[in-house]
């Protein structure tokens, strides 16, 4: 599967909307300190799905929206959008070629998408599981994840090799399932109260 474009707008330093094409083989960003390189990394990792804003160098989910310079006023509006070829099928999706989105309003009000249709967060993870390129994935790996990686509690550094074996996705629905069972199990007793006041 080929990461094949990024296109962003309104997000991090980039007030103006930019588009990079990747190539087969190394792509490598070059540029001055605080130029921007790392938030490109942010935007992949935005796009499918991180929600800790620390992992994004933000405090708060609005830092990731342009926020304004001298010549130009803050933007109301992020959007990201990264287009994978999917000829090979890796993703679970009948298209040849997959674009997910993610805007982000400075009202506060987020959306997602792939190919132009509004969808779920859950359905971008979804999308992803066990590819490796999900938001846990080590596709993106920071300055400091080593080290992370390297100190973390056997039980963190699990997930790693539960996401590298592609079982993310069981453990992901085994959750949701455990859920919808209490879910039932709770509206089971409630009927029996019912019956019993009843009878
Ligand atoms: P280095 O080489 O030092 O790691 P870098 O090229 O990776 O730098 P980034 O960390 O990607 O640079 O970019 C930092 C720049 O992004 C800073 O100038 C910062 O002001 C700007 N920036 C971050 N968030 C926003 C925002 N919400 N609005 C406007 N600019 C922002």
């Amino acid at each position: 599967m080929l990461l094949k474009r990024l296109e962003a707008y309104g997000f991090k330093s980039f007030a103006d909307r930019i588009e990079i094409e990747f190539d087969r083989g190394i792509t490598a960003v070059v540029g001055p300190n605080g130029s921007g390189k790392s938030n490109i990394t942010d935007a992949i990792r935005w796009v499918l799905g991180e929600q800790n804003i620390r992992n994004l160098r933000g405090s708060k989910a609005e830092d990731i929206i342009f926020a304004g310079s001298s010549a130009r006023k803050p933007a109301g509006i992020a959007q990201v959008s990264l287009t994978f070829d999917n000829e090979d099928g890796k993703l679970p999706l009948e298209f040849q070629e997959i674009t997910i989105s993610r805007r982000l309003f400075r009202t506060g009000e987020s959306e997602f998408y792939i190919n132009k249709a509004r969808c779920r967060l859950k359905d971008i993870y979804g999308l992803f599981a066990d590819t490796g390129i999900g938001r846990d994935s080590i596709s993106v790996i920071s300055q400091n994840k080593v080290d992370e990686v390297l100190n973390a509690k056997p039980e963190d550094r699990r997930l790693l090799f539960e996401e590298c074996a592609g079982i993310t996705k069981y453990r992901d629905r085994k959750r949701e399932a455990v859920r919808k069972l209490e879910s039932t199990q709770q509206n089971a007793l409630r009927i029996n109260d019912i019956i019993l006041e009843i009878e």
